[in-house]
């Protein structure tokens, strides 16, 4: 009597752990998000139960409500698996769902997925750090910005490259903030959506065009020098170039 909080990376089925995999294919009953691919729901087991809780505006579940449906799934079959998208521990509320699960007695296991924050700025060509470019990263929420204290002026850092999720709809105030902040409003910035799906997309454009780029959720805001960089096209065009 297991529930298993299990990462299902960005989109791409493939880019499962083996482990997600057998776990999905064994599931007695799978609880998912709204985000996963139909590729990798095809991996859970024909006979298995699929319940989804995908917050949609409007249609949420809330989150006490999935914690007590796990709870209970989980005292009533040997392997349910609550899937989410990226990381489980990545603004996935993993977290408190293995406290919910754990305080009610039912055993809870973790299974890391790759997080969105920085497959989604590789599938553009994107290295999140690179020498003399960035020296680390931030990973934060969108809804940061919302807060009346102006948060995004203090992430304003030419030095790392800020990776915000969550952002596309406060993607004017973010750029306003950061420019505040201190931040270039020539920076690079490039908005990816749906990384490592068929509607992959990439919008790239500098910090005072952010609030302007016709760009949609989910997407992936990158902020920073590196956001300029395209490796795969560099490689191709110099491969073309002999
Ligand atoms: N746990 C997830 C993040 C959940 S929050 C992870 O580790 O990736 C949901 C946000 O993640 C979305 O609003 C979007 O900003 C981002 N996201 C998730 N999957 C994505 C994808 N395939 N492409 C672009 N952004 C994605």
């Amino acid at each position: 009597m297991t529930v298993f909080l299990v990462g299902a990376g960005p989109g791409d089925a493939d880019l499962l752990t083996v482990r997600a995999a057998r776990l999905l294919a064994r599931a007695d009953v799978v609880v998912h998000d709204r985000l996963i691919e139909p590729s990798v729901l095809a991996l859970v087991a024909s006979n298995a139960e699929r319940i989804d809780v995908g917050k949609e505006p409007g249609n949420s579940v809330s989150q006490s409500m999935i914690n007590e449906l796990l709870v209970s799934l989980g005292r009533r079959h040997a392997n349910v698996v609550r899937l989410k998208g990226g990381d489980p521990f990545v603004f996935g509320r993993g977290g408190e769902e293995m406290i919910a699960l754990r305080e009610a007695g039912v055993d809870c296991e973790v299974v890391p997925g790759i997080t969105s924050a920085f497959s989604g700025p590789l599938a553009a060509g994107i290295p999140v750090t690179h020498r003399r470019l960035a020296r680390g990263v931030t990973v934060v929420t969108g809804h940061c910005a919302d807060d009346d204290d102006g948060y995004f002026r203090r992430l304003a850092n030419p030095d790392l490259s800020l990776i915000v999720l969550m952002g596309v709809g406060h993607r004017a105030r973010i750029a306003r903030q950061l420019v505040e902040g201190g931040l270039d409003r020539d920076t690079a910035v490039a908005v990816i959506e749906s990384a490592w799906t068929e509607r992959q997309r990439v919008t790239r454009g500098v910090l005072h065009e952010l609030g302007a780029l016709d760009v949609a959720s989910p997407a992936i805001i990158v902020v920073g020098p590196c956001a300029a960089l395209d490796v795969a096209a560099l490689l191709a065009d110099a491969a073309s170039a002999y």
